[in-house]
């Protein structure tokens, strides 16, 4: 098969791990007899140096007519002082709306080679685990209706969680569809016992899940969830939640990992191309080092195999050379911590991935 994919390299280490990803795509290529197609775009810091602003016109045009869009990462320093409107960062908020993005999967999983990063107590992970977040992206209280008043005590402000049935349905859909490609469980978090929203949101949620009868969706409060997540985060395959709830769950699952260069993500919208990114930022203090750890890039790029292309073996062949890199003991400089190990570069750790895909 043939596949068009947006390159947008971004600024600090963003070009050096998205030439990981990239290279490992092209061995994926090459062994299961596909075609990528790479063409890169400017976004961030790159584009507000060579064109005058963060994301060009140029480059939004690029993505739609791609499959799908590789990010590195945007901002540093260098534009730091620039006004909110054309910083790199605002970058990233147009692309997502350009793309009509309203999922984002947010991967949390523990390598049981890298046990000792989670700060748990061992017992609690000693099966490691593998959760991803299902999290709402363009609706409910960030969105809602906002403002400021005089209320009884004088001035107040206030701001509105609203969910529509469509947008519940919608993310809800790509929950169940997630779950059928991992253990088939869905966990979906709201606050039921006081919100309204969160009433329709679990009525429509189980609308949902009867049109698929493998997967089990059970029900959990949000404060609860923040508690089972530390008590017993084995117990979550796929999380299903609204945008503030799922903001502040999966920073707190991602946490739990205890490496942000090992974090993958993607967003979606109602056509199978999407962008998958690092959760991390442009790290510009190593930037241009070759000491960067690529595996957050390499896995996004594996994520765009299972949820855009729906390349299961290719995807599962990806996270397989990761986890055999680092159950060979190989590590980046962020993973080495205090131990004598000696790190590996970016392009070494990138071609370890490579050698044993
Ligand atoms: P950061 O994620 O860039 O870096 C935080 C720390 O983690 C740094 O010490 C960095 O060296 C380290 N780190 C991050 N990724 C790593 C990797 N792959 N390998 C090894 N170490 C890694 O966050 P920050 O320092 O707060 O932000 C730096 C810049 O990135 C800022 O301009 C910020 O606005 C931007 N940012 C961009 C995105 C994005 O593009 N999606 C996300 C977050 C931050």
């Amino acid at each position: 098969m043939e596949f068009n994919i947006a390159l947008l390299k971004g600024d600090g280490i963003g070009p050096e791990i998205v030439d990981s990803a990239v290279s490992v795509l092209e061995k994926i290529g090459e062994k299961f007899g596909h075609k990528f197609n790479f063409t890169p775009y400017l976004i961030g810091g790159c584009a507000i140096d060579a064109v005058g602003k963060p994301l060009p016109e140029e480059t939004v045009e690029g993505c739609l007519k791609s499959d799908s869009v590789l990010l590195g990462a945007v901002g540093g320093p260098k534009w730091d002082s620039l006004p909110g409107d054309i910083r790199p960062e605002k970058a990233l908020l147009g692309i997502r709306a350009a793309m009509e993005l309203f999922t984002n999967l947010r991967p949390a999983k523990l390598y049981s080679a890298l046990k000792e990063a989670c700060p748990l107590r061992e017992d609690l992970v000693s099966k490691g685990f593998d959760i991803m977040i299902v999290r709402e992206l363009t609706g409910g209280i960030y969105f809602g209706e906002r403002g400021y008043r005089q209320g009884k005590y004088g001035l107040e402000a206030y701001d509105t969680e609203c969910y529509s049935e469509t947008e519940i349905r919608r993310i809800a859909k790509v929950a169940c569809e997630t779950a059928m490609k991992r253990g088939k469980k869905v966990i979906s978090i709201d606050k039921a016992n006081v919100l309204e929203s969160s009433r329709l949101w679990r009525k429509v949620v189980h609308e949902v899940a009867e049109d698929y009868p493998e997967v089990t969706v059970t029900d959990m409060l949000v404060d609860n969830a923040a508690m089972q997540l530390v008590r017993n985060p084995q117990q979550f395959d796929v999380a299903v939640t609204s945008n503030m709830f799922g903001d502040i769950l999966s920073d707190e699952a991602s946490q739990l990992t205890g490496s942000i260069g090992m974090l993958a993500s993607a967003s979606l919208g109602e056509t199978k191309r999407g962008l998958y990114e690092p959760i991390h930022g442009s790290a510009p203090d190593i930037a241009g080092q070759n000491k960067a750890n690529p595996i957050a890039t390499i896995l996004s790029a594996a994520m765009m195999l299972r949820y855009s292309f729906d390349l299961t073996a290719e995807a599962d062949a990806i996270e397989k050379a990761v986890d055999l890199v680092l159950d060979s003991g190989l590590r980046t400089a962020d993973l080495v911590g205090d131990s004598d190990t000696k790190p590996l570069s970016t392009t070494e750790m990138t071609a370890a991935v490579l050698e044993r895909i």
